[in-house]
């Protein structure tokens, strides 16, 4: 049943989103500004739901983040250090394969594997790091490095990030996570992250990658200095690039978290906010196929909710995350297999474990099966 939607700027949009018609910038702004988050959320479902059914995935993960020492000082970070900061840490080749193995009982499907740009690990190093991964997990997919990370990679080895990406590729690098997009606003990156790569070298890195066969993830931080306008340009450049390459997953909404950065007199996004933003996501991103509610950022019950209003999927059961609990992120660091289940049943959603390239996963006691 159509529901009648208090704000009668949505009509408008319904009717295209009904239709299967690609929402204009306007529309974006339209969305982003209307208080009628039911309605916007109605549309949102009626999307999700179209693509997925009842089906909400989940992944039995490992976060790896080898080291937090960063030659870039972004503003918006609580995760990087100098590396003579005594708090900075590095782990050796070894210390990486022995966390990886860490609670292996849980037959982990993903090593997601992100870290600092460190000034000393070579390109060769961290093709070292995936070979030794693959030896000892062969059966785990291998999501690794940001495009930022690829990017400084490849400054430092003086190759292209194409030559980069293939080496890594050739190591065992399986996908890419997607983070460190940000926002592209040029004048939100001067601000926030002016040491790192641009936008637009951010967008050519993903074409890349797409172009040599590695899927990824793509991300999009909010909740900071950003404009409404500046999000909207940001969800249409992604989906640009999609319609080209049709390498993106997932797209992940990521708020800003304040605490412990040089931007903490900012105050925290608010759940309003979070839900808009998953929403206006599964809107504006028709070609990308889901949207991820990343539990450990949104918290669990947000997450949840978000369920009903455009995300398909609640990340993993991450067993040890460090990047947002340095920023103050006050979630549980592991959410297990059953208390996941739990959230997703409870939304009236339909569990589904899945691999990092969705396909379905089959479990028994602790050996699983990837249904090809
Ligand atoms: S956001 Fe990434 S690149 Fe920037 S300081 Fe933090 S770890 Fe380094």
């Amino acid at each position: 049943m159509t529901p009648t939607f208090e704000d009668a700027r949505l009509e408008p949009i319904r009717q295209k989103v009904e239709s299967g018609v690609a929402l204009n910038f306007e529309d974006g702004l339209t969305l982003y500004r209307s208080p009628d988050l039911l309605g916007v959320g109605w549309m949102a479902n009626l999307v999700r739901e179209r693509l997925h059914g009842d089906a909400t995935y989940f992944n039995v993960n490992r976060h790896i983040n080898p080291t937090d020492v960063c030659v870039a000082s972004c503003r918006l970070c609580a995760f990087g250090k100098r590396a003579k900061d005594p708090k900075a840490y590095t782990m050796s080749l070894d210390q990486v394969w022995e966390v990886a193995g860490k609670g292996w009982s849980e037959a982990v499907t993903e090593f997601h594997i992100v870290g600092g740009l460190h000034p000393e690990l070579t390109l060769d190093w961290y093709c070292q790091m995936l070979r030794g991964l693959k030896e000892r997990f062969p059966q785990v997919h291998l999501k690794a490095f940001t495009m930022v990370e690829i990017g400084y990679l490849a400054q430092r080895a003086k190759l292209s990030a194409r030559d980069v990406l293939q080496q890594l590729r050739d190591a065992g690098m399986d996908s890419l996570p997607g983070g460190g997009a940000e926002v592209f606003s040029e004048r939100v990156r001067r601000i926030i992250c002016d040491h790192k790569i641009t936008g637009e070298q951010w967008l050519e890195v993903a074409r890349t990658a797409h172009q040599l066969g590695l899927h990824s993830n793509c991300t999009m931080l909010y909740g900071h200095i950003e404009t409404e306008e500046d999000r909207v340009d940001h969800l249409l450049e992604l989906r640009a690039l999609q319609a080209e390459t049709n390498g993106f997953v997932t797209f992940i909404p990521l708020a800003f978290h304040p605490e412990h950065t040089a931007l903490q007199h900012i105050p925290k996004t608010t759940g309003f906010a979070d839900i808009r933003e998953i929403a206006v996501s599964r809107l504006m991103l028709d070609n990308i196929p889901h949207i991820k509610a990343y539990w450990i950022m949104m918290t669990p019950r947000i997450a949840q909710i978000a369920q009903r209003f455009g995300a398909d999927d609640l990340d993993g059961t991450v067993v040890e995350e460090k990047i947002y609990h340095d920023a103050g992120a006050t979630t549980s660091q592991n959410l297990r297999r059953g208390e996941l289940l739990r959230l997703i049943r409870e939304a009236g959603r339909e569990p589904v474990e899945r691999d990092t390239l969705y396909r379905p996963v089959e479990r028994a006691e602790n050996t699983f099966t990837v249904l090809v």
